[in-house]
């Protein structure tokens, strides 16, 4: 059981904000995300396209934004190296948040599908259109499998799973292209696989000119082997960890099945978002989306405040900006119902040195 004065369910750009004000405030804070990296819609949907609009900043990448808003909030979410790995504290990734339960006491116990279990004094809701889920390929036997992935390690320095084995990328997409291009591409010759066969139902692709036209090149040369298929089924054997794919069957154009053997397979079909165990928590909803106050950004359930996309408010703006905004304002109204009697005035990051102590600084 972790206890915290604040738990966030999103480590989207609003949510990592978010934990920023309310550390800024004195407040601790735990952060929890379905994904297996921070960032939300930035790092999922447009990791290297510029944004033009955020304040004070005249361009930066969803990728570089995410770096500095997690730069930012390391005062509260600290960075610590686990092993090989680079982890923040008090960020807790590839945890999907099932359950908000009230207890007698007006706290929040929050589990999630990982086993996690917190106990919080407030709860802010920080979960943009839903927790991005991978799409599948629609094989149930791969559902679960240990050596079926979705992500890319997002740690250079961390070898893949799939280093020096042979590796199956599905998908026809940008993601599955810029998928095998990195993974070809790997700056350690070490973290590539030994072998790497990108798979899709057709040989059409959809992505830019300039990604085909790389992963074409890779495939010409015979780094890449091309496989077209539609899988219908999936040979597994058991492991100590659990069901291990061995091959894929694969009906091909010629309405003839054929097996491709594999050692991992790397599904990249995109991701998307799911509300789902949110819209049974029991709040107000419009559409999909929380209602709350505009002076505070509570929810109609007590101390949980909803912040950035997944709200709804007459004017709202799907903007970063406006996330910002509203956990600015939604960190302050928590501090003073959590901290009734603590000064409530408002204090300058600037000249505070209440909050120059907070931040490090
Ligand atoms: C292509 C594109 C371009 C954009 N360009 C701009 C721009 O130029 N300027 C601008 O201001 N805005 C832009 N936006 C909008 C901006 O990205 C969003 O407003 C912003 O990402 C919202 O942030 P958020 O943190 O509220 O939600 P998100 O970024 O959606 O993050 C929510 C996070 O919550 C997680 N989550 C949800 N439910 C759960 C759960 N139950 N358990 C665990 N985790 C959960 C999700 O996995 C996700 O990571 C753009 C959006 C898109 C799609």
């Amino acid at each position: 059981m972790i206890h915290t004065d604040a738990l966030v369910i999103g480590a989207g750009p609003v949510g990592l904000f978010q934990a920023f004000q309310l550390g800024l405030l004195g407040l601790s804070v735990e952060v929890v995300d379905a994904l297996p990296f921070a960032g939300g819609q930035c790092m999922a949907l447009y990791p290297d396209k510029p944004i033009y609009d955020v304040p004070g900043v005249p361009v930066c990448t969803g990728r570089e934004l995410t770096q500095s808003l997690l730069q930012q909030a390391a005062p509260f979410l600290p960075r610590a190296d686990a092993g090989s790995a680079h982890v923040h504290q008090h960020l807790h990734l590839g945890q999907l948040v099932q359950s908000l339960t009230a207890t007698a006491d007006g706290a929040w116990t929050v589990t999630t599908d990982r086993g996690l279990v917190f106990q919080a004094q407030s709860v802010l809701i920080a979960a943009g259109a839903g927790a991005f889920l991978p799409r599948g390929l629609g094989v149930a036997e791969l559902d679960g499998a240990i050596n079926v992935h979705h992500h890319l390690t997002e740690d250079d320095s961390v070898a893949p799973p799939w280093a020096g084995q042979h590796l199956v990328v599905a998908g026809g997409g940008e993601e599955a292209l810029s998928a095998v291009l990195a993974i070809a591409q790997a700056a350690q010759p070490a973290h590539r696989p030994s072998r790497l066969t990108l798979l899709h139902r057709r040989d059409v692709f959809q992505a830019d000119a300039a990604l085909e036209a790389a992963v074409r090149e890779l495939i010409h040369r015979g780094s890449v082997q091309l496989e077209i298929g539609l899988p219908q089924s999936a040979e597994c054997h058991s492991v100590t960890e659990g069901d291990a794919v061995q091959a894929l069957s694969l009906l091909g154009a010629d309405g003839q099945t054929r097996s491709l053997p594999l050692d991992h397979l790397l599904v990249r079909l995109g991701l998307s978002p799911k509300l789902g165990p949110l819209s049974t928590w029991g709040m107000a909803l419009e559409r999909k989306q929380v209602n709350v106050s505009t002076a505070t950004f509570a929810t109609s359930l007590p101390r949980v405040h909803a912040v950035g996309d997944i709200n709804t408010y007459p004017g709202k703006k799907r903007l970063l900006l406006c996330g910002f905004h509203e956990a600015t304002l939604a960190a302050h109204a928590l501090a003073v119902e959590l901290r009734p009697d603590a000064p409530s005035h408002l204090l300058y990051t600037t000249t505070s040195p209440v909050l120059h102590q907070r931040l490090g600084v």
